[in-house]
């Protein structure tokens, strides 16, 4: 066993022993390769250099309470790096070529599985890059899929906490038919700076808005708005938001506690009437928020008046968790255990 406390991970990269590769060349992939190595070896005119041909995933592996190894719904993020492919025009991956670097993946790694309870979880971080050179704007006409993988402790150490955000107008994150509905890292360069001045500020991360009329709430930093009131879980309805498969799941088990599901669009001025709200991810599943601060009217919306997460969002926030943990009946099918 790697000598690692396991209670104390934070959400950062810890080395692990292998992670795997497969270049596509000529027109096919070529074989899976694990590797030790941390480092890869790119041409300098590598198209994810210069023209950002560059998408990823996120996903996480949990050993349960019976000692199984799950992995969460990865069928969607497969599809979701598709789908990211196509929209910047790289080579998609095969669901069967990601399923397979994924077991291959976390079966070299199986001792920097966290074990169960300690809250931490193994991360999966899937990688497309045009790696084929090209100086012209075009696509490049070689790509590299890999997958490393890094333990990670829970988000929040605290626990569950709520924290704050902020609603921000002088930046966009994307543009209405531009890349914000899928997984690329042109996205993430875009909402660095907001990003980074909101954590200067004291703040988890900016709220963007819908970046043609600044009305509509589009993502809560690197993840899915949601709010609460009167029995309906409501999430914005956006062609620039990333199709977060938390949310999508949030959204089932929403449907499953009884509750009416509403995506549409959620106007910013709604704010001072949800009960409860927060933003959804894998890393953190649900971040709930006490404070939304508007930056432009310096408007303060208050939730969690008690300090504590609603009593929607922890229940929610317990049966997702529970069903990747294997503690709660997986009724939808949504984890697949490697072997
Ligand atoms: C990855 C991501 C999310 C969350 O998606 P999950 O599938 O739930 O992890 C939300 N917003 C953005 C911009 C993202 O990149």
């Amino acid at each position: 066993m790697p000598n690692i406390d396991w209670k104390n991970l934070s959400f950062g990269y810890t080395k692990t022993k292998y992670n795997v590769r497969t270049y596509f060349r000529d027109g096919k992939w070529g074989a899976l390769e694990a590797s030790s190595e941390e480092t890869i070896n790119l041409h300098m005119a590598a198209t994810a250099l210069h023209y950002g041909q560059e998408a990823f995933e996120g996903l996480k592996v949990f050993r349960g309470k019976d000692g199984a190894i799950r992995v969460f719904r990865w069928e969607e993020n497969a599809k979701r790096l598709q789908r990211s492919a196509e929209a910047i025009m790289m080579e998609p991956v095969p669901s069967e070529l990601f399923k397979k670097a994924m077991v291959k993946v976390v079966k070299m790694n199986e001792e920097y599985i966290p074990p169960y309870g300690t809250g931490s979880s193994l991360y999966l971080r899937p990688l497309l890059i045009g790696s084929g050179a090209q100086v012209g704007v075009k696509p490049a006409n070689e790509y590299l899929f890999m997958i490393f993988v890094t333990p990670v402790g829970p988000y929040f150490k605290e626990g569950f906490k709520p924290v704050d955000m902020e609603l921000v107008r002088d930046f966009d994150r994307a543009a209405p038919q531009g890349t914000g509905n899928v997984k690329v890292g042109g996205n993430y360069a875009a909402s660095l700076k907001a990003t980074m001045r909101a954590h200067d500020e004291g703040y988890a991360a900016s709220i963007f808005l819908d970046s043609k009329t600044k009305t509509y709430i589009d993502e809560a930093g690197p993840a899915n708005f949601f709010g609460i009131k009167e029995g309906k879980y409501i999430t914005p309805e956006s062609s620039s938001i990333l199709p977060s498969i938390t949310n999508m799941s949030l959204r089932v088990l929403a449907k499953d506690m009884g509750l009416t599901v509403e995506q549409r669009h959620v106007r910013a001025d709604e704010l001072d009437t949800f009960d409860e709200v927060g933003a959804c991810g894998t890393a953190a599943v649900i971040s709930p928020i006490k404070r939304i601060h508007d930056r432009d009217t310096d408007k303060n919306y208050l939730y969690c008046k008690d300090g504590n997460a609603g009593p929607i969002s922890t229940k929610l926030y317990e049966s997702l968790q529970g069903i990747q943990m294997g503690e709660i009946d997986d009724t939808h099918n949504w984890n697949m255990i490697i072997e």
